[in-house]
């Protein structure tokens, strides 16, 4: 109760926008529940208003969404006061009501401009991952090029990624969506954030809700369809408060579901020929046929590498392969036996010491 009471008053305090405020720029991205672009505030009121927000002034992001909007905003206000790195800076969101035609109203979702490379735009290049390793260094390394200095950019990112994974799950919430196309990069901090929370859900205080169109993109779902198991009661089909044990989390380990995503994003970055769709569709269709065991991928696919797999291969084995042990511990088919994210940061592939990291953690 207290914290929705905060959070009324933490938002009544804040200055509030409306439509006008914002002169629609460049589209960033568009999807089946709204459209994004980047914007410019149309006044020095807006300018102003942007300011008192906690923000300096310049650029944002719009959003326009459908009814789920209102979901999304909830989760944006909620990542916002208890784990606001870990997902784009989050300004405002508001309802308007649509001009005549279909659809009663529509949400606009402000945050500030970061920055518009996503993960997926960056791991499109050619260049991946030394096209980030200068974005997040501001510089090149004094390393030859070669899987070493590779590994160690791909160990930033996975790193920056469960640092912001591990945020949102410590809150209670789970995204559900976690693939390349919803990690931006933010040029400020220097790290990558999560973004578009319209499908995540909040199991502690229940707010879950999954509009009956939306489909977990199959390219990064773990495969269990649903977080949480058939026993659980079904979602409700709007958001509403109820109390739900933090029991049925340990239970169910619905956090789980964004790790084997976030394991599929490790795997793309290690192996080029994985980031075109149709490779990781294919990967998937291996994986099934595999019961979903990495190691049983490994066995069928390694003996006939091309050069591509095989250098994927190289990097996780590095330090006595301790890539491809993280990452065999968050692609499992079992929720229960994926590592959780804060575990993954202790994991001793992070630990520049490799070998000796290993017996710390034992
Ligand atoms: P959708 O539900 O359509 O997937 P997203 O919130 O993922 O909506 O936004 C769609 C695209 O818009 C993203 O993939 C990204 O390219 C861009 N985008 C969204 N939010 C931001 C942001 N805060 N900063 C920069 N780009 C963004
Ligand atoms: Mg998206």
């Amino acid at each position: 109760f207290d914290m929705f009471v905060l959070a009324f008053a933490e938002r009544l305090f804040r200055p509030t926008f409306r439509k006008d405020d914002f002169v629609l720029g460049k589209k960033l991205g568009e999807g089946a529940f709204g459209v994004v672009c980047k914007a410019s505030l149309a006044n020095p009121e807006a300018a102003e208003k942007v300011k008192a927000n906690g923000v300096m002034q310049g650029d944002v992001v719009v959003k326009k969404a459908t009814e789920y909007g209102a979901v999304e905003i909830w989760m944006n206000e909620r990542v916002r006061r208890a784990c606001a790195s870990s997902c784009a800076d989050f300004l405002y969101g508001f309802r308007e009501s649509k001009a005549k035609g279909k659809g009663a109203e529509e949400y606009w979702l402000i945050w500030r401009f970061e920055g518009e490379d996503t993960l997926y735009d960056l791991m499109q290049s050619k260049e991946f991952p030394y096209n980030v390793e200068t974005k997040i260094l501001g510089d090149v390394q004094d390393l030859p090029k070669g899987i070493s200095r590779e590994n160690k950019i791909i160990q930033t990112v996975m790193r920056q990624l469960l640092f912001a994974l591990d945020g949102l799950h410590s809150t209670g919430i789970v995204h559900r969506d976690i693939k390349p196309q919803n990690v931006i990069f933010s040029e400020g901090s220097r790290t990558f954030k999560i973004i578009d929370l319209g499908a995540a859900a909040d199991l502690r205080v229940g707010i879950n809700y999954i509009p009956k169109e939306f489909l977990l993109d199959p390219r990064y779902a773990a495969p269990e369809q649903y977080i949480m198991s058939t026993q659980t009661p079904s979602a409700p089909s709007v958001p509403v408060a109820t109390t739900l044990s933090p029991v049925l989390w340990q239970l169910n380990l619905p956090d789980r579901f964004d790790i084997y995503s976030l394991g599929l994003i490790f795997l793309q970055m290690a192996f080029p020929s994985l980031r075109t769709d149709s490779n990781l569709i294919q990967f998937n269709r291996q994986l099934k046929r595999c019961d979903y065991d990495l190691v049983a991928w490994r066995n069928l696919v390694e003996p006939r590498a091309n050069a591509e797999l095989r250098r994927g291969f190289d990097i996780m084995d590095l330090d006595d392969g301790i890539g491809w042990e993280l990452l065999t511990s968050m692609v499992r088919y079992k929720a229960r036996q994926r590592i959780s994210a804060k575990a993954a940061l202790a994991h001793p592939y992070f630990n520049r010491e490799g070998l000796l990291g290993l017996s710390v953690m034992q």
